[in-house]
């Protein structure tokens, strides 16, 4: 079992297998091109397979992909498959942007693939461009119903941003649920990258804006994760609010992270990370494990997202979204 330094157990490995993008949007990446991590600095499936067999022998039952955008990483169900017959049981998930998925969506599936979170912050289509920086919508709508039907769990997540898609809240919440997914609203999180005139809306706004139409009850955070549930009373559908701001679910943090680039963060928010990947170049699995020990006994209490507005000359996360998969 994998415990860190403040006693909590570590079962849950998001893996992010490339940080580049097929969108730009607005709250994850800058918004002039700039040069990406070259291919030769990335893991090969069987070298990250290499710490991620031997992490799921320690006791991790959970593993999420990510990027950057997973579906540009080709083979990417050959990875997945390998993951899925070390252990078939392991709760394996990825999140996606959706846009690649009416073609991959089959492959995924037969590969082993569980679950799915496709993010979708509209459903304008010029607004979902404005946001991503491309015209996404069609495609994203249609990967979403190609994973319904070829039977994956989705999940939808949507980033409420202020003046560009908080009035689609419930739209977006209606979709979901007459389409059966859950859908979860994550608070926007400052960082470096993003572009710098954008607001995101806290949780109270979110749900005030959900309160004009429907009555609500707090259900409780499921375990570890870090959405807090609500039930809507009129049709009994169930939805998620992820507010990093709040700290509360720090305590019960579970996750690491991984990157493409072989470094294993301990927490979203810092920029700490410590590198497995000259150790799994050599097939070295017992030093990459040495690292992962150290990594977890640093493993920071809480992230430093505060509540209210930022103020001026306040620290912002220099941690890229696109490089750690959210
Ligand atoms: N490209 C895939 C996607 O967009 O789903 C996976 C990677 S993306 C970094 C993972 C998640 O992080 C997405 O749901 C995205 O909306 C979320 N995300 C990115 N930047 C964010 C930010 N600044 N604040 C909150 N969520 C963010
Ligand atoms: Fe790409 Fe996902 Fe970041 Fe959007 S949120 S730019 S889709 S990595």
């Amino acid at each position: 079992m994998l415990i860190d330094g403040h006693g909590r157990t570590v079962n849950y490995l998001r893996v992010s297998v490339t940080e580049r993008c097929n969108f730009r949007c607005q709250y994850c990446m800058p918004e002039k091109p700039f040069s990406w991590v070259p291919k030769e600095n990335l893991l090969s499936f069987e070298e990250l397979f290499l710490f991620i067999k031997a992490a799921m022998d320690e006791g991790v039952d959970k593993i999420r992909i990510t990027g950057g955008e997973p579906l540009l990483r080709e083979d990417l169900d050959t990875f997945i498959k390998m993951i899925n017959d070390h252990n078939p049981d392991v709760d394996l998930a990825m999140t996606t942007n959706g846009f690649l998925l009416p073609e991959a969506a089959p492959r995924l599936k037969a590969a082993g693939l569980k679950r799915l979170n496709i993010s979708l912050d509209s459903l304008k289509p010029d607004i979902a461009a404005k946001i991503a920086q491309k015209d996404v919508l069609s495609h994203v709508l249609a990967g979403i119903d190609k994973a319904l039907e070829v039977g994956l769990k989705v999940k939808i997540n949507m980033v409420p941003l202020k003046g560009i898609n908080d009035e689609e809240i419930i739209d977006i919440l209606d979709y979901c649920r007459q389409k059966g997914m859950k859908v979860r609203f994550i608070e926007y999180m400052e960082n470096r990258h993003a572009d710098e005139s954008l607001k995101g809306m806290h949780g109270k706004e979110i749900l005030s804006k959900i309160k004009e139409k429907y009555t609500i009850r707090a259900l409780g955070r499921e375990g570890a994760s870090p959405s807090f549930n609500y039930i809507i009373e009129e049709n009994g559908y169930e939805f998620g609010l992820i507010d990093p701001h709040k700290h509360d679910f720090c305590e019960s943090c579970n996750r690491i992270r991984l990157t493409a680039e072989g470094f294993l963060i301990p927490c979203l928010y810092f920029d700490e990370a410590m590198s497995i990947a000259e150790h799994v170049k050599k097939g070295d699995v017992e030093a990459a494990s040495q690292v992962l020990a150290k990594v977890l006994k640093d493993k920071p209490k809480e992230n430093r997202w505060i509540e209210g507005e930022m103020e001026e000359g306040q620290e912002v996360s220099s941690r890229a979204f696109y490089e750690t998969g959210g």
